[in-house]
């Protein structure tokens, strides 16, 4: 989490740019358009969840790692022991296709269905995670946060292209990790100029936060964004028509209670906290969901 704030302030040290883009006092609150399908969501609340995973951070603590920030830091060990244990109890990992085709049709699943996702497009995830999940024949989905590709201790193009190219899903996490209840149609963009003078120019944050991030993503996999996480799990109702019209079939949040005229919109996951034995991660597993 604490890292968000890094790239944030990281953006802002570009000078390009200015990370205070305000939402405006024309943002409104989407309008509760009524569920269309409610019978649908009715069954998909009615469905036995799967277990979904979140990662960050798979790196060995520093000393300068707060309290906090250590929740979503696994050490490498502990990574390799927890996903040796899933593989060990007979967990199959499953991809975002097959969750919403069972979610929505009630598609079968492997037995013991677990779906591994990594947030924020760290470099970590690449090096460790992947080769880690290979030797289990595991898949999983990265949600990538466009303005971090290239950036020192994050993925770059390539990579998530070679994931992607691998069988692993990407999915979209926005530009720069703005909170999705923040998104305004008529927002600010501050523009620092060379001399020092600040200009401002109008943006849609759904546009720069969503639209652009997902077409880039599908430009370097080719083939198309279905799925979306929200930045730091936080979502709120009005979001959740804006993000079903922006043709997303899940969007993915942490582990608040799931809103039932949008359940595929606020599909659960859970931190694998870097506090965590491998004994209480198989039990949040089992109990969480
Ligand atoms: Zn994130």
């Amino acid at each position: 989490m604490f890292k968000h704030t890094f790239v944030w302030l990281a953006v802002c040290a570009l000078g390009t740019m200015s990370c205070q883009a305000k939402p405006s006092d024309k943002t409104t609150t989407a309008a509760a358009t009524p569920a269309a399908k409610t019978a649908d969501n009715a069954a998909i609340m009615a469905r036995k969840q799967v277990p979904v995973v979140c990662y960050h951070q798979i790196r060995d603590w520093k000393s300068t790692d707060s309290k906090n920030a250590k929740d979503y830091i696994i050490q490498i060990a502990a990574f390799k022991e927890h996903i040796k244990m899933l593989a060990d109890s007979g967990y199959h990992t499953i991809l975002p296709d097959q969750l919403y085709a069972y979610l929505t049709t009630g598609a079968p699943l492997p037995k013991k269905p677990i779906m591994l996702t990594f947030d924020d497009t760290d470099l970590d995830q690449f090096t460790i995670a992947n080769p880690t999940l290979k030797k289990y024949g595991f898949k999983a989905v990265y949600f990538v946060m466009t303005v971090s590709l290239g950036r020192p201790h994050y993925m770059t193009t390539d990579m998530v292209k070679k994931l992607s190219d691998e069988g692993n899903v990407i999915a979209s996490h926005t530009w720069d990790h703005h909170r999705v209840d923040k998104y305004s149609h008529n927002s600010e963009l501050k523009i620092i100029g060379k001399n020092g003078k600040i200009t401002t120019r109008p943006v849609d944050d759904w546009v720069t936060q969503i639209d652009k991030p997902t077409k880039k993503l599908e430009e370097i996999t080719g083939k198309k964004i279905d799925y979306f996480a929200y930045p730091f799990g936080i979502w709120k109702k009005p979001v959740l028509p804006e993000l079903q019209k922006k043709g997303f079939k899940i969007a993915f949040q942490l582990a608040d209670k799931r809103d039932p005229d949008y359940p595929l919109m606020t599909v659960r996951r859970i931190l694998d906290s870097g506090y965590w034995s491998t004994q209480t991660f198989g039990k949040s597993v089992k109990n969480s969901f």
